[in-house]
């Protein structure tokens, strides 16, 4: 690994603010994906620098539409009347400027307020949303990427794969329920898209390692991401950094929920 100046990921600060944003659009892009675009001129100064930025969605009540958003205190988050709406971690998969466009892809599972809130939400509804914070820009320069990821990942995977330049080679190894999952991507990457299914191997985690273990990565300076349930993560690192001697300092890692818990996020660094 070289100490290239320009490969060296860096952070981007933003300040912290809630906004509050208009459902104006819901699609269904496969039966375990559903595309909420929101709308606000709360929008007007949001900024997202990177593609596996996150922030926090903070959903109303079951059958209400009611929501206050928070403030930040000396101690943390000050919810008005103090109680605490169900918050959790989403990816800002696109943001429009012009046309004050914002997108969050949900992946569909089968307990869960925000998975059940994206399953019936219309348009007029009301979300409300913090951050993100802060962001890890991760260059584009690299001689290749491997982007690795669960349903929940995918947000984040196509919106890497539309950024990258033309000439960025790609590996994307991911893991859905069925074949019913699988989109298309837009991306001018030379991709070599992977995709594996649980409904074949059984076991969450199974077929994406057996398909990283079966990947050849290309010669060069390479970085690695990679998103899903904690358990798999933590074999995939495992696997990447053990096994394939690739270096942390390349890799970045993370859970983006763990089974059984709710509202999980760890980054997966030691
Ligand atoms: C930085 C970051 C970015 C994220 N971006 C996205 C994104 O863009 N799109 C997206 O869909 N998710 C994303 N996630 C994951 C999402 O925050 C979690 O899946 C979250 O737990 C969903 O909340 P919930 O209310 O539906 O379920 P919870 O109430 O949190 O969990 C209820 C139960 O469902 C299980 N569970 C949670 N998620 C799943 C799942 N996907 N499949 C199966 N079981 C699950 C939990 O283990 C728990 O047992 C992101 C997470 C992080 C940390």
């Amino acid at each position: 690994m070289s100490d290239r100046p320009d490969l060296a990921p860096y952070r981007v600060r933003h300040n912290l603010k809630f906004r509050m944003l208009q459902v104006l659009r819901v699609q269904t892009l496969t039966p375990h994906l559903i595309r909420v675009t929101f709308t606000g001129d709360d929008l007007d100064d949001f900024e997202s620098a990177s593609f596996d930025d996150h922030i926090k969605v903070f959903f109303p009540a079951p059958g209400t539409d009611q929501l206050s958003l928070p403030t930040m205190g000396p101690d943390g988050l000050i919810f008005p009347g103090g109680e605490r709406p169900v918050m959790r971690d989403f990816t800002p998969r696109r943001f429009d400027r012009a046309a004050r466009e914002f997108d969050i892809e949900f992946a569909v599972h089968e307990a869960g307020p925000a998975a059940s809130w994206a399953l019936q939400a219309r348009p007029g509804q009301t979300l409300g949303i913090g951050g993100p914070r802060g962001s890890l820009v991760i260059p584009a320069g690299f001689d290749w990427h491997l982007l690795i990821g669960d349903e929940t990942a995918l947000p984040a995977i196509a919106r890497r794969l539309e950024e990258l330049p033309a000439a960025a080679r790609v590996i994307a190894i991911i893991e859905v329920a069925d074949p019913s999952a699988r989109m298309a991507f837009v991306t001018n990457t030379e991709l070599h898209a992977v995709w594996c299914y649980r409904s074949e191997s059984g076991a969450r985690g199974a077929a994406m390692l057996e398909a990283i273990r079966e990947t050849d990565l290309p010669q060069g300076e390479g970085y690695v991401w990679a998103a899903g349930e904690s358990a798999s993560m933590r074999a995939v690192r495992q696997h990447l950094v053990a096994e394939r001697g690739i270096d942390k300092k390349r890799i970045r890692a993370a859970a983006y929920w763990r089974q059984g818990d709710a509202g999980v996020h760890e980054n997966l660094d030691d």
